[in-house]
């Protein structure tokens, strides 16, 4: 399961955030999933309760914040949503686009005691 990689991936970088900063416990943590990256965030948070467990953030909190993907259009320079890979510039119908945000995976910011 792809999520579960992802979970793992993300609870690594946060023990090594909390390593860095010499603590015992993670309170919470926040993670950006953008709407383009292919992460189903239900399925993700399943696969954080698996991952935590036994791990410096077992106790912790987390939010996980979507992020819709925005792309400008290399013609018109308009900015607009994308719901997919294939969304043309409403404006001037070109496909011609640069991608903004909406493909990130990331970890946002740690609460350490
Ligand atoms: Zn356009």
């Amino acid at each position: 399961m792809h999520e579960l990689s992802i979970a793992v991936n993300i609870v690594e970088m946060i023990e090594e955030n909390a390593e860095r900063e010499r603590a015992d416990k993670v309170d919470k943590f926040e993670i950006d999933v953008g709407t383009l990256s292919g992460v189903v965030i239900d399925a993700l948070e399943f696969a954080l309760e698996e991952a935590v467990k036994d791990s410096i953030c077992s106790k912790a909190v987390w939010k996980i914040n979507k992020i819709q993907a925005k792309a400008q259009c290399m013609e018109c320079h308009h900015l607009f949503i994308m719901d997919n890979y294939f969304t043309s510039c409403p404006k001037c119908d070109g496909f011609g686009k640069e991608i903004l945000q909406g493909k990130e995976i990331q970890l946002k910011s740690i609460t350490v005691e």
